[in-house]
């Protein structure tokens, strides 16, 4: 269990950090890769919100997969990174015009627009400079993703995307537009999806979309985004520590139909990233209340945000003890009770100064870390550097 930590380099080094292990991040990539290469025309975006760590970056730009942005500060770091502006996407419910300028200006692939409003800002710049933008529209497919309510986007009361009853307008408009030019449509229904079901239930109402709008208005796009939300095994890590991205484009291949050249684009974060990443962090103390023994460690919410915001579990490991078991709350600093990463586990007999592993933190954990208590941001550590 502890083979993939080398504990005593961990030493000299401050705590809290991250601990990227580049093997497995490198595995997980040419997985991907090779999976969705085994179908003509199926291309995958690395979700940049999931860990913008310029290092991984880089290490995700040489695997040749593109980008999917939700900000103009991402699509700067996909760029600078090394992915080529011709695969990159950008989705988002609040493109400001600054950030809509600068990735006309940088030439990016597609605008994934969830709005009028957005339509008329995009077609106004890009009438400035002169450009045609190209435009995905991004439906709101009301599909349930059995998935956290607050990781869930593709019910019909979600902010994102475009309901059903609008999209004949938003066609419309993008396709009366001078500088704009319709290339397609844009679906994510959410994050974390461990059932198949989920995505199977997206294609049939991506299969129904698309037959309605050929019959009713003869309109095929050549670009199907069906976005992200592939999810990872955070109770086992060492068991799954590469998703099995084979059966999630199986899937797709087989449920999704496409029309003559379309080409299909996948979004994933999460399932990329999250199982190379752990928290390492120390204990500062173990304190002992009447009912419970608190494990108090020197990360807080602040550097990994998860089980606070969405009760969310990662498996917690001692690395530098193997005694007998004992019950514990793991703890963290921060002055507000939620600062709770895990409660009545079960963890070797703990002491100040030793190191435990947040396991499976490489997506939106780093991502999301701030400064809260004025506290400083953690590390990086990658496996090929110390
Ligand atoms: C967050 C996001 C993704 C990635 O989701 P994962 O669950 O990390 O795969 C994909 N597309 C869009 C539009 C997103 O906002």
């Amino acid at each position: 269990m502890m083979k993939n930590f080398p504990v005593e380099k961990f030493e000299s080094l401050d705590t809290p950090f991250y601990y990227y292990d580049v093997n497995l991040l490198k595995e997980t990539l040419s997985a991907v890769a090779s999976e969705a290469a085994k179908y003509d025309g199926f291309h995958v975006h690395y979700a940049i919100k999931a860990n913008f760590n310029p290092r991984l970056l880089r290490v995700v730009a040489e695997s040749g997969i593109g980008a999917d942005c939700v900000s103009g500060g991402e699509v700067l770091a996909a760029i600078a990174a090394g992915i080529p502006a011709s695969k990159v996407v950008f989705a988002g419910v609040g493109k400001t015009d600054k950030e809509i300028a600068a990735s006309l200006d940088a030439g990016i692939f597609c605008f994934n627009v969830e709005s009028l409003p957005e339509i008329e800002a995009i077609e106004a710049l890009a009438a400035e400079r002169g450009v045609v933008a190209q435009i995905a529209i991004r439906v709101n497919p009301n599909v349930a993703a059995h998935t956290h309510a607050n990781i869930t986007t593709g019910l019909a009361e979600n902010k994102f995307g475009v309901n059903y009853e609008q999209l004949n307008d938003v066609i419309d408009c993008v396709e009366a537009k001078e500088h704009l030019k319709l290339v397609g449509l844009h679906f994510h229904i959410g994050s974390q999806i461990l059932d198949i079901n989920d995505f199977v239930a997206l294609c049939d109402k991506v299969n129904e979309l698309q037959r309605m709008l050929k019959e009713t208005r003869g309109l095929v796009l050549p670009n199907i985004n069906v976005g992200g939300g592939l999810g990872v095994r955070y109770d086992a890590p060492d068991e799954y520590p590469v998703p099995d991205f084979a059966h999630y484009f199986e899937t797709y291949a087989k449920c999704l139909h496409r029309y003559e050249g379309q080409q299909v684009h996948f979004e994933l974060g999460r399932s990329i990233v999250a199982q190379c990443g752990s928290l390492i962090t120390r204990v500062t103390y173990v304190k002992k209340g009447t009912r419970k023994q608190f494990v108090i460690v020197d990360a807080g919410m602040n550097d990994l945000l998860r089980p606070a915001l969405y009760g969310a579990h990662h498996n917690i490991e001692n690395l530098s003890s193997s005694a007998v078991e004992e019950t514990y709350d793991v703890v963290g600093p921060v002055c507000e009770s939620s600062d709770v990463f895990d409660k009545d586990i079960q963890l070797p007999e703990t002491r100040r100064g030793d190191f435990l592993a947040m396991r499976t933190a490489g997506a939106y954990g780093e991502a999301m870390a701030f400064g809260y208590n004025c506290r400083a941001l953690p590390g990086a550590v990658f496996s090929d550097e110390i």
